[in-house]
């Protein structure tokens, strides 16, 4: 039948059937650009369709991919948007299983006659600091037990590392952050793509499913991921792509996509609106993690620098 002049959103797409005709017209999976009114009409209809199926998908893939994800959760204490990259900006207490920032973790408490008092708690539940790092090691593990896809995670890259007495096994490592994934912490997702990109923890090198993982890291807002996307594409020429991935990875701090968007531009690839856009989104950054306290913690000890 013909179905050239039919408005293939209101009609299958391969026998022209329309909506009144047919209740269950369906839209392909893929594209959900046209419909079909069964399954045998869909497989006809793929030899025709399946070149611009596939551009489309392709197409709301990257749209999904390149949209700038929501910044990291904000301290729980002061509010303040958390810094994303150095590890010393912010500590994962194992008593309340609580993100905090430098700034509340070095921040003096007062009683309440407003005096300053020595206090070895943790700043969010008040619970007493761990008095060794094998306590610290048992608290972390009780909350993993307890199924916190963070304290999940962490294990794992004690195994990848073979650090806080875990025994080092990459296999090990890998199965706890498929773990965390499943429980919600998806910056694991990066540590996996990391996984197939160099064939460790037995699985073999896989450089698609190595992004595919980077993909879902970066969508859910992980940076490392997102610079490691923007790698991969320079290192496969896709210029374009890889500034774009660099230009989010900057918004979130990254200055290793900053300093990549510099060479970048030096070498007359990326423009000089890239390298403006780029300094410009980190000043922002900075500016929305900037705060008095923080910077008090980071002028007191190196362990508490922040950017
Ligand atoms: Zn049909
Ligand atoms: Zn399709
Ligand atoms: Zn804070
Ligand atoms: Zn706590």
């Amino acid at each position: 039948m013909n179905t050239d002049n039919k408005d293939l959103s209101v009609c299958c797409a391969n026998c022209g059937k329309g909506e009144e005709e047919s209740s269950s017209l369906k839209a392909c999976a893929a594209c959900k650009m046209i419909k079909y009114c069964s399954r045998d009409c869909q497989i006809a209809h793929r030899p025709q369709h399946k070149k611009e199926c596939k551009r489309r998908a392709k197409e709301m893939h990257d749209e999904e991919l390149f949209k700038q994800p929501p910044p990291a959760e904000d301290c729980p204490i002061c509010f303040e948007r958390m810094p994303t990259l150095r590890p010393t900006g912010s500590k994962y207490q194992t008593c309340c299983g609580k993100v905090i920032c430098s700034g509340c973790m070095h921040a003096p408490v007062y009683d309440s006659q407003g005096n300053k008092v020595a206090e070895d708690k943790c700043p969010f539940c008040r619970a007493p600091t761990p008095n060794s790092q094998k306590e610290h090691v048992r608290r972390q593990q009780r909350r993993m037990k307890a199924g916190d896809a963070k304290a999940i995670h962490n294990f794992g890259c004690f195994h990848r590392d073979g650090t806080d007495g875990c025994v080092q096994s990459y296999t090990k490592a890998l199965g706890l952050w498929h773990r965390a994934v499943e429980l919600g912490y998806f910056n694991a997702y990066c540590n996996i793509g990391t996984a197939y990109l160099h064939g460790r923890g037995g699985v073999e090198v896989d450089k698609k499913k190595a992004i595919h993982y980077y993909e879902l890291a970066a969508m859910k807002g992980n940076v490392v991921a997102r610079h490691n996307l923007g790698v991969l594409d320079m290192n496969a020429c896709n210029m374009v792509r890889a500034v774009k991935h660099f230009l989010i990875a900057v918004r979130s701090g990254y200055t290793d996509s900053l300093g990549n968007i510099k060479q970048l531009y030096l070498n007359g690839i990326a423009t000089k609106d890239d390298y403006t856009k780029a300094l410009q989104y980190y000043q922002e950054y900075l500016g929305e993690i900037k705060s008095r306290q923080r910077d008090e913690a980071a002028a007191f000890t190196d362990e508490y620098r922040y950017y």
